[in-house]
């Protein structure tokens, strides 16, 4: 019998997963019931890609670093790779802000609904500046000295280490290439092995995605503000909407076709797995073992090169929270009377591709940085309160285009280095089984 291909699977998991949690407050059956009984299972499913994801980078990552055989083949893949991540940051900045400046969310919000917003949320945004604040207040030098981590295994235990733990692979694999052939073989054939294996649990991992995603979505239903404070963001939600959907829907297929070659069909069926998990989870972390499986398996970039431009992705080049840190940007200056110059789209242009790097690819981080980008232009972080009630949903969106930029630029580098293979998958509706 032919099994359901997995995207399948996953959004049938994921609607019956909201008609669940929707019924349960239509007749207030169980609110309890699903937050004690079901919203653990969706927290089972993602520690268990997150358990997965750092033993994945490391096996991968080895093999991938030492296959190169040279150090300057290792260096331009490097400057690619920054390079095209910084420029999709900035094209998406620039979509959020013309989306913005022309739709004019902020508009949309009378005095008496700013004053009820910010009175129902300020303690949280109390929270939230304050943590943001700490961050700020490291010198400036700071991100560039977290590289290094002064042990790793301190690295690879706490969370949001990710460029730690890629630093100590990188070189370690270096030192691979340049020791003796002989000498390095077992070590590269051990790394290899290892990676076979952790691909064989991702995909045990991933049987029970229907599950996960089914009981992520009940629990966030169940949980999900009133309907009236969606109306009156409306507006404001529709707009990084259209632009998270541009980005989506039609640069990310057209630059694949473009410069990769591949199909509008074949890249989203190839990723869409990954996009639905990173919807359900909110985090680009977690979802980064099924990116990983999905770019080599069934987009055909080479290991070498998505073992490295995808963990760095996941950590670094987040274009969906930059498009969406602009547009709440501006929407929060617009309905606070702010006159933005130029010159402060400009500083927004800056402060979001550094406040999205700077971004931890878990659920809700971006609206953390967002406080950076306010205070670069002057207005009140406290606005991020008028936003709060419907950050979740646009978070899982803007996670979904964080994870579809990562496997864009992995094909777009991959190609541009001839590293691209015939995938393993040939039949694009596959069962999430390899050949
Ligand atoms: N949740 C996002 C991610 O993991 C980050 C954000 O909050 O924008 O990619």
């Amino acid at each position: 019998m032919k099994k359901l291909a997995l995207h399948w699977q996953i959004i049938i998991g994921m609607v019956t997963g909201v008609l669940f949690g929707a019924l349960i407050l239509n007749f207030d059956w169980g609110k309890q019931f699903t937050i004690d009984w079901v919203k653990p299972f969706g927290t089972l499913f993602i520690n268990s890609l997150k358990l997965i994801a750092i033993p994945l980078i490391v096996a991968s990552l080895v093999k991938g670093v030492s296959d190169l055989n040279d150090i300057s083949q290792l260096s331009k893949m490097g400057t690619r790779t920054i390079g095209i991540y910084l420029i999709t940051t900035v094209i998406a900045i620039t979509v959020g802000l013309l989306m913005v400046n022309v739709i004019e969310p902020g508009g949309f919000i009378d005095e008496g609904t700013r004053t009820d917003m910010m009175e129902s949320f300020s303690g949280e945004a109390g929270n939230r500046i304050a943590s943001a604040a700490e961050t700020k207040e490291r010198g400036p030098l700071a991100a560039l000295v977290d590289i290094i981590p002064d042990n790793i295994i301190g690295a690879m235990s706490s969370n949001g280490n990710m460029l730690q733990v890629i630093f100590f692979v990188v070189f370690f694999g270096i030192g691979i290439i340049l020791i003796e052939p002989e000498k390095s073989k077992p070590v590269k054939d051990f790394f290899d092995g290892l990676n076979e294996v952790i691909l064989k649990m991702i995909d045990l991992i991933m049987l029970t995605a229907p599950f996960g995603v089914f009981a992520l979505l009940a629990a966030l239903v169940v949980e999900a503000p009133s309907a009236d404070v969606f109306l009156a963001l409306g507006a404001y939600a529709l707009t990084v909407v259209l632009g998270l959907g541009f980005m989506l829907f039609i640069l990310y297929p057209t630059a694949v076709k473009l410069f990769a070659g591949l199909s509008y069909r074949q890249f989203m069926n190839g990723i869409s797995p990954a996009q639905l998990l990173a919807f359900s989870t909110s985090s680009s972390a977690a979802t980064l073992p099924v990116t990983m499986e999905r770019v080599e398996e069934h987009l055909g970039v080479d290991k070498d090169v998505s073992s490295f431009v995808l963990p760095v992705g996941a950590t670094i080049n987040m274009d969906g929270t930059s498009l969406y840190q602009g547009v709440a940007a501006v929407f929060i200056a617009q309905v606070f009377g702010n006159d933005l110059t130029m010159g402060d789209q400009l500083a927004i242009v800056l402060t979001a591709t550094l406040a999205s790097i700077g971004t931890a690819a878990v659920p809700g981080a971006g609206i953390l940085m967002l406080v950076i980008v306010l205070e670069s232009i002057g207005v009140n972080p406290a606005g991020i309160a008028l936003i709060f009630a419907v950050d979740r949903p646009l978070d899982m969106i803007r996670t979904s285009v964080n994870v579809t930029s990562d496997a864009t630029v992995a094909l777009l580098v991959g190609k541009s280095l001839g590293k691209i293979h015939e995938p393993h998958v040939k039949n694009w509706d596959d069962n999430y089984k390899k050949e």
